[in-house]
């Protein structure tokens, strides 16, 4: 610094938790797998890639501004009209724009916890207080204490469906009474992220449960099911006054000509692309029953990835893990998050879970 101050910087910034990413593969014995960030084993599909490559030769010029025939085209296949659909930079931008939109510095925000790790990121920056309600023992959102915890200062909701890193997800049954309780000028974000895994025919649809809701969004992600992590691309939708505050306050141009073009290629290809998903879903329950049977209780998961609650064992196993090959996600003294990545990459997971189970019995 040349022995000069540094500038002042603002003072809530010390008490907000870095972002960590998912560690890479494992190197250990050659090749390594990660299994850490919940992301997609399958390689984008020649389209997809086409598309982006003709894309790029845009590159001189700025992007469509707000995605209009992505807007469209996803307007279409939700069956909601275009004005209630904003674009953006992954949903880790749109959870960002949603706390900006709604939240003032000393607001409260309700989310369950453990949940995903911006949550109390995004609220913080706001300048809002975080209030976390544990979840339920069996891993789920407690609903009823989450009702309770809001007070007249809260003024948005996280609901993260299916919950990441526990992978339960909720049913419409409980989750509509739950909407339909909270004050209505509570703003509540349905993060469906992992949406497109839940097999479970009764687990609740965002965009039908805003439908007739102004206080609800649900954000969703080109991210995971569609394999465009590296784009960086997903989408909010929500009525009208919020859809608009999110697309006139998004950082200008942040979604790229290349994001948007592999977004839309993709749900021209949604067919083949969900094919894989219900691979991946057939993958999940394999490995949760070989899981199952080596004695280990991972929860029903609606999600590409399975907890196990481990306690003061949480970093040793992540270690052990690492040793064998397959980098998985340790969070604090909770647990551990595995994602179903390719068979191989399961099954090099699998030996792991099992040796560890041999070893301790
Ligand atoms: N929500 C949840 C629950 C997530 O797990 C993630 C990714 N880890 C995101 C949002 C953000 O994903 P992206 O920004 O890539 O859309």
């Amino acid at each position: 610094t040349g022995g000069r101050t540094p500038p002042r910087l603002r003072a809530l910034l010390g008490s907000i938790p870095a972002y960590v990413p998912g560690k890479p593969a494992a190197s250990a014995g050659g090749a390594g797998w990660k299994l850490s960030s919940n992301e997609n084993p399958y390689p984008p599909l020649p389209g997809v890639l086409e598309a982006v490559t003709t894309a790029a030769g845009r590159m001189n010029r700025y992007p469509d501004l707000h995605g209009t025939e992505l807007t469209d085209r996803l307007a279409e296949h939700l069956a909601v009209p275009a004005s209630r659909i904003a674009a953006d930079t992954g949903s880790s931008a749109l959870l960002q724009q949603l706390c900006r939109i709604a939240v003032d510095p000393g607001d409260e925000v309700v989310y369950a916890w453990r949940s995903f790790e911006s949550y109390p990121l995004v609220a913080r920056l706001s300048g809002a207080r975080p209030v976390q309600v544990p979840l339920t023992g069996d891993e789920a959102h407690d609903l009823d204490a989450m009702a309770r915890a809001v007070t007249d200062r809260t003024r948005l909701v996280f609901v993260c469906t299916p919950n990441n890193p526990t992978g339960r997800a909720l049913r419409r049954d409980v989750l509509e009474p739950f909407l339909d309780r909270l004050p209505a000028d509570v703003l509540i974000v349905l993060d469906e992220a992992y949406l497109e895994f839940v097999s479970d025919p009764h687990c609740a649809d965002g965009v039908e449960l805003c439908r007739d809701r102004p206080n609800v969004v649900t954000v969703r992600t080109f991210s995971k099911a569609y394999g465009l992590a590296g784009m960086r691309i997903g989408y909010a939708v929500a009525h009208e006054p919020v859809a608009e505050a999110l697309r006139r306050t998004a950082v200008p141009f942040g979604v790229s000509t290349v994001a948007q073009s592999a977004a839309i290629a993709s749900l021209d290809r949604r067919t083949e692309l969900m094919e894989r998903v219900g691979e991946l879903i057939a993958e999940r329950e394999r490995v949760r029953g070989a899981l199952l049977s080596q004695g280990w209780t991972p929860p029903d998961s609606q999600a590409n990835f399975l907890w196990l609650r481990l306690g003061e064992q949480t970093t040793s196993f992540a270690e052990h893990c690492q040793d064998s090959g397959v980098t998985v996600r340790p969070y604090g003294q909770d647990g551990v998050r595995v994602t179903i990545g390719e068979r191989e990459a399961n099954d090099v997971f699998l030996s792991a879970a099992g040796s560890w189970r041999a070893d301790a019995a």
